[in-house]
């Protein structure tokens, strides 16, 4: 059986077969339908959008000898030698190389003549841009005077470099690119008529890759699948194209929301075993930082290129727009300073950790609590402040070791004229809140029959946890313990990374630390009480209310107030030290 290569096997023979350009044909096919024939069509669009084909088929539709039709039979002698290149009165050139003012001569000496065998003498001209000034001479003279029995379909990617006059004797149809979206569609026909197996992933690598183009996409289906050797799955395409696994990407992505370095430093590693193009990861990251965002605003926007919507919808869950946008940021500056690292891989780590030193917090505030309701009681009184005074300065975080805030900024909001006299600095000398006392944790290991819904908070921070499942345990709270059997109920807005490996990584460290066997079961639900991660927020609110209440009730910084009339920036205040996670 001989191998028909894709692109050719599924050209299309009728408009309906075509893929896309919705517009162009439904023109083209009630003008046909109504009789109402223009002499010159000129085709416009990039590369293999369908030009030549729209155009071969336009030809089929004035010469199928069941007359003028938008539905040609493709049965008939006209149909089917038009089909295989050889219709006598289909004239084909391509000007790209008949570029000389004797080429079109030629080309258009016999246009006066009938047509031996159709209705229309037509001529198609593909790449007609490429024509010099003398031949768009030679064709403009035949175009001001078209004999009725000769269509000129004209191709071209770049119609600006058309002479108006040739423009202005033309219909023209501008061809658009084909989205992802509609790629993978035909692809998806395409491979369920050729009875090959495939991942979804494959193909919308395959229909970005295409840049737009039906052309490019099917040689590039072909090219893969003879890579592939049967199934066309992501990972041998991702080689094939060079591209960097999206798998990577999550990884990475998922080892930045547990805040986990080593989880980093590891994925690095495993990309410099494999395929070591270090900027690529950074341009991958930096693309599904783009889509984390957009599925924090619109996440029905989120399509499922590459198969990875729930990944990218879960992402989205577990971070702050605040750190998306931070974590973009700071990637694309990586990418303008990768040049100048000592090498690129070091590049892309530096950049990694720079999301990690600073990150301000882990997880996305729940939507409502006591605390943050206590903070919009602080938002009102701040109000008042302002009623009855001229308020309020800021003051910066105290030092936090190991912390970075970059956001926000501390701010200083000084009223214009100072009565002269004194002017002390207002913000080095700010007294700051003192800090909170932690929580006391005690070290001594509980014991099984301890184990409670309370002291489940404490054991929580001793089993020794990192990355996406101490993220995940971080979300669960204990619902019962029966004999040796542990229920835990993970909060279901943070279920969508987890599965069997978190929870028999749970279940192991929980023995090691109980030192004894047992088993633990997982359910998703709503946590039937504070769960650590819950925890740790509400202490970190009831802190910074404490700060908060600390500094504006600070004498100086009321003086400040009163003599400035300064307003503070409640939301720069930090309590010092941190949560235990
Ligand atoms: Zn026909």
């Amino acid at each position: 059986m001989s191998y028909q290569v894709l692109a050719r096997k599924w050209r299309p023979r009728t408009f309906r077969e075509l893929v896309g350009q919705g517009h162009v044909l439904q023109t083209l096919i009630n003008a046909l339908d109504n009789q109402r024939l223009h002499h010159a069509y000129l085709f416009t669009g990039t590369r293999g959008v369908g030009k030549t084909t729209i155009a071969r088929i336009l030809a089929r539709c004035l010469n199928c000898e069941t007359g003028i039709t938008s539905t040609p039979c493709g049965e008939c002698s006209a149909c089917r030698e038009i089909n295989d290149g050889r219709f006598i009165d289909l004239i084909e050139v391509d000007a790209a190389s008949r570029t000389k003012v004797e080429d079109t001569r030629e080309l258009l000496e016999n246009v006066q003549y009938a047509p031996s065998r159709g209705r229309f003498k037509v001529y198609l001209i593909d790449e007609v841009h490429m024509l010099s000034n003398h031949s768009f001479n030679a064709l403009l003279k035949t175009l001001e005077e078209p004999p009725p029995h000769v269509k000129f379909l004209l191709a071209t990617t770049d119609p600006q470099k058309l002479p108006v006059t040739v423009l202005s004797r033309c219909l023209q149809f501008s061809l658009k690119n084909l989205s992802p979206e509609r790629l993978v569609e035909h692809l998806k026909h395409i491979l369920g008529e050729e009875k090959i197996a495939y991942e979804e992933a494959a193909l919308w690598q395959l229909g970005r890759a295409a840049q737009g183009s039906v052309r490019d996409c099917l040689t590039l289906l072909d090219q893969a699948i003879g890579f592939c050797n049967g199934t066309l799955t992501a990972a041998a395409v991702s080689e094939f194209l060079g591209n960097i696994d999206q798998a990577v990407i999550s990884h990475l992505m998922e080892s930045l929301i547990a805040q986990d370095a080593a989880a980093t430093l590891a994925v690095v590693r495993k990309v410099a075993d494999s395929s070591p193009d270090f900027a690529l990861v950074l341009q991958a990251l930096l693309s599904w930082l783009h889509r984390v965002a957009i599925a924090q605003v619109v996440p029905e926007a989120i399509d499922n290129s590459q198969g990875d919507r729930d990944l990218v919808l879960a992402h989205a869950a577990a971070l702050t727009p605040e750190n998306v946008q931070l974590y973009y940021q700071i990637a694309l500056k990586g990418r303008e300073d990768q040049p100048l690292a000592i090498d690129a891989r070091s590049g892309l780590e530096m950049t990694l950790l720079r999301m990690l030193a600073f990150t301000p917090q882990l997880q996305p505030r729940p939507q409502s609590t006591a605390s943050a309701s206590d903070l919009a009681a602080a938002g009102q009184k701040k109000k008042r402040l302002v009623d009855e005074e001229p308020v309020v300065v800021a003051a910066p975080p105290a030092d936090k070791p190991g912390v970075v805030e970059p956001t926000p900024a501390p701010r200083v909001a000084m009223p214009a004229p100072v009565p002269a006299a004194t002017t002390p600095s207002p913000v080095a000398e700010l007294p700051v809140a003192p800090p909170a006392p932690l929580p006391a944790i005690s070290g001594k290991p509980l014991a099984l029959s301890e184990l409670t819904a309370d002291t489940w908070l404490q054991v929580f921070l001793q089993l020794g946890l990192s990355g996406v499942t101490r993220s995940i345990a971080g979300h669960c709270a204990l619902a019962n313990v029966v004999g040796s059997k542990l229920t835990l109920i993970l909060d279901t807005r943070h279920g969508a990374l987890f599965n069997d490996e978190h929870r028999r990584r749970m279940e192991a460290a929980m023995v090691d630390y109980f030192g004894e066997a047992l088993t633990v079961s997982i359910e998703l639900g709503t946590p039937p009480a504070e769960t650590p991660s819950a925890r740790r927020l509400r202490l970190e609110d009831e802190r910074k209310l404490a700060a908060v209440h600390e500094f504006t009730h600070d004498p100086a910084v009321q003086a400040l107030v009163q003599r400035f009339g300064a307003e503070i920036d409640y939301d720069s205040i930090t309590p010092l030290g941190q949560e235990p996670r």
